[in-house]
């Protein structure tokens, strides 16, 4: 079992498959993207079903596929496949931006993959396209209806961002009042590769609340699991339902059962804190199950006990960008 130096049992792994991107969302990159990997320093995907299973016997049990955008590696259904026969992993969730996943959605049904996350940051289309510098609308929208309607639990993600979209904040939500879907909005945080300088956040968790609750004075609070980073909600009447999550207000580091390993092997204990080693040569080496076991426990032996003393210890210096992290 995986237990870190403040006692938080850590279960859950979010496992970047890629740094690489179809769209270029501006709070995300800049719009000629980063400095991506040099493909032979991204796992295999062989190395990434071994990575899984060692984690997995060491008591992980739930595993988001994030990115970069994760179907932009055409063997991804390889590494979807090899989880699914997993023994102890007990959820297996995707988040993706939806452009490239309509090939594979009866696929990912048939393996029981049914928890995807679809970052779609506005309804007006050409809001959509501003912020993701690609005109990929039609295809996101249709994919999000079609997984909704084959009975996937789809949450949407969509970033309250200043000045650009927060006038879709209540469009949005009309998508949870005809579908059975959960549209969570986040706050902004900094890791945008320098695509734009960050303000700090003028739409907090509390103020995308208290514009939903002019709108619908009488939605009411759901129950979370005790990790859960959203507070979720229900307006009477709605086939589904909404959440906030804090990203950066960070309200929920006392519970963080969270391992990020990057594309490349980097691992990262906080999202405010820098990579604390790198996992890859020592997965291709020799001994590598033992080895892997041991530098996990280590780096979870010395976990920040918040995001705030996190950034405390890197002095707020934040220049890498979301699509290496894995959000
Ligand atoms: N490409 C996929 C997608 O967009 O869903 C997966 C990778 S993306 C980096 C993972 C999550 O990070 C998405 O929900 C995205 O909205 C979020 N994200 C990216 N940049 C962010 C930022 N600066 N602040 C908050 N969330 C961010
Ligand atoms: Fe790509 Fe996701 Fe970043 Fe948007 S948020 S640029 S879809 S990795």
């Amino acid at each position: 079992m995986l237990i870190d130096n403040h006692n938080r049992k850590i279960n859950y792994l979010r496992l970047a498959v890629t740094d690489r991107c179809n769209l270029r969302c501006n709070y995300c990159m800049p719009e000629n993207g980063i400095d991506f990997s040099k493909s032979d320093t991204l796992f295999t995907i062989e190395e990434l079903s071994r990575l899984s299973g060692i984690l997995v016997s060491e008591g992980i049990d739930k595993i988001r596929i994030t990115g970069g955008e994760p179907f932009v590696r055409k063997d991804l259904m390889v590494l979807l496949r090899n989880l699914s026969k997993m023994k102890g992993l007990k959820d297996i969730s995707v988040t993706t931006n939806a452009t490239l996943i309509g090939p594979y959605i009866d696929e990912l049904k048939t393996l029981g993959i049914k928890n995807i996350n679809v970052s779609m940051d506005a309804i007006n289309r050409e809001t959509f396209e501003k912020i993701t510098r690609r005109d990929q609308y039609d295809i996101v929208h249709d994919n999000i209806l079609r997984m909704i309607t084959e009975g996937f639990n789809v949450r949407i993600n969509f970033i309250a961002l200043s000045g650009q979209n927060t006038q879709d904040i209540l469009p949005m939500l009309e998508l949870a009042k005809h579908y059975n879907v959960c549209v969570r909005y986040l706050e902004e945080m900094p890791f945008n590769g320098g695509s734009r300088h960050f303000e700090g956040n003028a739409w907090d968790y509390k103020r995308i609340l208290s514009h939903i609750k002019e709108a619908y004075p009488n939605y009411v609070e759901l129950p979370s699991e005790a990790t859960s980073t959203s507070m979720n909600y229900k307006i009477p009447g709605f086939k589904g339902s909404f959440g906030v999550i804090p990203s950066f207000s960070r309200t929920f580091c006392g519970s963080c059962n969270r391992l990020r390993i990057t594309a490349t092997g980097d691992v990262i204990t906080c999202l405010y804190a820098q990579p604390c080693m790198n996992i890859r040569e020592i997965l291709r080496g020799e001994l590598s199950e033992q080895r892997v076991k041991e530098q996990i426990l280590k780096a979870i032996g010395s976990r920040a006990k918040t995001g705030f003393e996190a950034q405390e210890q890197q002095k707020g210096k934040y220049t890498n960008s979301m699509t290496t992290i894995g959000g």
